[in-house]
């Protein structure tokens, strides 16, 4: 009699399985990946782990497998960190194989319940609208400032009062500002390059996107931020709205082709990955927007910063957001970036390559399990007691340092490229 994992058959057809299929074989069961995987650690179930959601998936396009209650449940679980991709010798994509899942799953009509519906709303009626997401931020802004949201409390229910809890703190309409559409190369010039500034990013991190124009042109590069750029898709390819995620990424591919420049450089790990992607969702019509995306640390890296004058007395850690170190292979870029500041001390902690839980809404879909992988972060942290914790993602950033100060921590969370910044401009 053969054993499930010798009764391959063709793909099961309804299922994305054409494209899901074969990439399920890549996988050998070694089980190499399940010490990598947060979500196998916590539970040390095989269904929670690479290999045994692979062979889920496996299963399903095969047809041995109904895509069920426990498909569902462990392609939501599992957080998309892609630490199984860097541990795996076998070149099993898994970000891939679970965007495919996700995608069938939501197309099937398979999850309910108001944190679906508060996920479906954000992604599709927000993110992709500038408009409406800058005057939401207002709007939650004013309410902040009022405190408002506070008194509102009460009346919410428990799942809307966790949207709350996660929210940070609005930042000024100052900070919020759009960057000029050109910023003009300083000293000596060295090209042209286009900055990528995000939905999110401007609303709640636009100091680190002023950041990151600065530097560039402070290193010799004339920037260009289109205005009609927008939202990139990962979120949504991660959710599995994959109709949407192509739109996007389709209309932003169109928006940068009308530039010549160096590199299309993105200060957001998460959608820089997804950027880098486009081949896949878009085909031929994909692969030069793709092929033009660069990290910004990478992208310095390469080229080589100008020495940053001014010093920053600190004793870092860098924490890897985990779509830019297992979704890109961009690990070392950063630190040497910041190991060229004067005064600061680079200073490792024990699980820099982990994830810290954030995973878009993943806070109101699996709270225990996003607040046990924090926790595991924030122990490492502790233990490290930087001065500052520098990440290079919007969701990192906003999960440590709501980690951090729940937990007491008295680091200042900040992007690299804020650091670099602060140093160019201490030195004039
Ligand atoms: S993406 Fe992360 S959580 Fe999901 S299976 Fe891989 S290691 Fe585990
Ligand atoms: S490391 Fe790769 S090949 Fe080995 S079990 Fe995990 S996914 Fe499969």
């Amino acid at each position: 009699m053969p054993t499930p994992l010798q009764t391959a058959g063709p793909p099961h057809g309804g299922f994305r399985a054409e494209a899901l299929y074969p990439q399920t074989l890549d996988c050998v069961h070694c089980g190499l990946c399940l010490s990598a995987c947060p979500t196998y650690v916590e539970t040390g179930r095989e269904t929670s782990s690479p290999r045994g959601r692979v062979y889920l998936m496996r299963g399903v396009a095969e047809g041995r497998i109904p895509l069920g209650e426990v498909v569902v449940e462990e392609a939501y679980l599992c957080l998309g960190c892609r630490a199984c991709e860097t541990a795996c010798p076998s070149g099993v994509r898994f970000g891939a194989l679970l965007e495919l899942t996700r995608a069938e799953i939501e197309g099937r009509g398979l999850r309910r319940g108001l944190a679906k519906r508060v996920e479906a709303f954000a992604l599709t009626t927000l993110l992709p609208h500038p408009r409406r997401l800058r005057r939401l931020v207002s709007l939650l802004g004013i309410a902040q400032r009022l405190r408002l949201d506070r008194l509102a409390l009460p009346f919410l229910p428990a799942r809307l009062r966790e949207v709350h809890a996660q929210l940070p703190p609005i930042p000024s309409r100052a900070e919020r500002r759009a960057l000029p559409e050109r910023i003009p190369a300083e000293g000596e010039r060295r090209g042209r390059v286009q900055l990528f500034v995000g939905c999110v990013m401007p609303e709640l991190f636009g100091a680190a996107n002023a950041a990151t124009a600065r530097v560039l042109a402070r290193n010799g590069f004339e920037v260009v931020v289109p205005r009609d750029q927008g939202c990139c898709g990962a979120l949504q390819a991660h959710a599995g709205l994959d109709a949407c995620a192509r739109k996007l990424a389709r209309a932003n591919a169109e928006c940068f082709a009308r530039e010549d420049a160096d590199a299309l450089v993105v200060n957001s790990a998460g959608c820089s990955a997804a950027m880098r992607q486009a081949s896949e969702w878009l085909g031929a019509e994909g692969a030069a927007y793709a092929d033009t995306v660069r990290d910004v640390a990478e992208f310095l890296d390469a080229v080589g910063v100008r020495p940053p004058g001014g010093r920053i007395e600190a004793r870092v850690c860098y924490d890897d957001p985990c779509h830019l170190v297992h979704g890109q292979g961009v690990r070392d870029a950063p630190r040497r970036l910041l190991a060229q500041i004067p005064g600061v001390e680079l200073v490792p902690h024990a699980d820099p390559e982990a994830c810290c839980g954030a995973a878009g809404i993943y806070n109101l879909t699996h709270p225990e399990m996003a607040r046990a992988v924090l926790e595991r972060k924030l122990a490492a942290l502790r233990a490290a007691d930087p001065d500052v914790i520098a990440t290079g993602n919007p969701g990192c950033l906003l999960q440590i340092a709501r980690g951090a100060a729940r937990a007491g921590l008295r680091a200042r969370i900040v992007h690299p490229i804020e650091l670099l910044d602060e140093a160019y401009r201490a030195g004039g």
